[in-house]
């Protein structure tokens, strides 16, 4: 991607200093999916990026990885698989809990998500990658279905925490931006 593209995706996600809480700077990705031009330039950038991985399905993270995801998807024309969290999905699921600063929490999919295709080879996607705790329980659970998570894709990933590097542990990791 041209640095030029690149400062088009980056000056189009909004900092939110103290959201939700004091000291979380909070990435906006909602004014650059309300910039129709910056998000095209990133959907371009990412279905270039994985035409050619013969990718079977993209799997997208509760909530903000269902947008880029689903999108991705259909310009790939691939199937779409939520990644939800506990509770949400009406079919049977299988689950996989994941530690927070506090307690726990759980994410599931369906059990038959990858339809019958042996060895699906699934792209997760998310906006962000923090501590890495929601995309490793999500990968883990694309590969317990017996599919194969090839990589993880992230819009931003806060190379300040470990989840890249933790997450790497079982599936290849890509972010278009990495905030140092
Ligand atoms: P983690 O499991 O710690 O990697 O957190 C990743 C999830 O939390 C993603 O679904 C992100 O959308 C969200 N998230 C965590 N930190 C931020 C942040 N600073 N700005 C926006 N979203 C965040």
């Amino acid at each position: 991607m041209t640095q030029e593209d690149l400062k088009i995706i980056n000056d189009a996600i909004r900092d939110i200093p103290d959201f939700p809480k004091p000291g979380i700077v909070f990435k906006d990705i909602t004014t650059l999916l309300n910039d129709g031009h910056a998000f095209s330039v990133l959907m371009e950038h990412l279905a270039a990026r994985y035409k050619d991985y013969g990718l079977d399905f993209i799997a997208g993270i509760d909530a903000r990885g269902f947008i880029f995801g689903a999108a991705l998807a259909q310009m790939l024309g691939t199937g779409f698989v939520p990644i939800r969290k506990k509770g949400k999905l009406p079919y049977t699921t299988i689950s996989e809990k994941y530690s927070l600063e506090y307690g726990f929490d759980e994410v599931e999919i369906h059990i038959d998500a990858f339809r019958d295709v042996k060895g699906a080879k699934v792209l997760l996607i998310d906006d962000l990658i923090a501590t890495g705790g929601t995309a490793n329980a999500a990968a883990s659970l694309i590969n317990k279905t017996g599919a194969v998570c090839v990589e993880a894709c992230f819009i931003l990933a806060l190379n300040f925490l470990e989840g890249k590097k933790v997450l790497e542990k079982q599936t290849k990791v890509y972010s278009v931006i990495g905030i140092d």
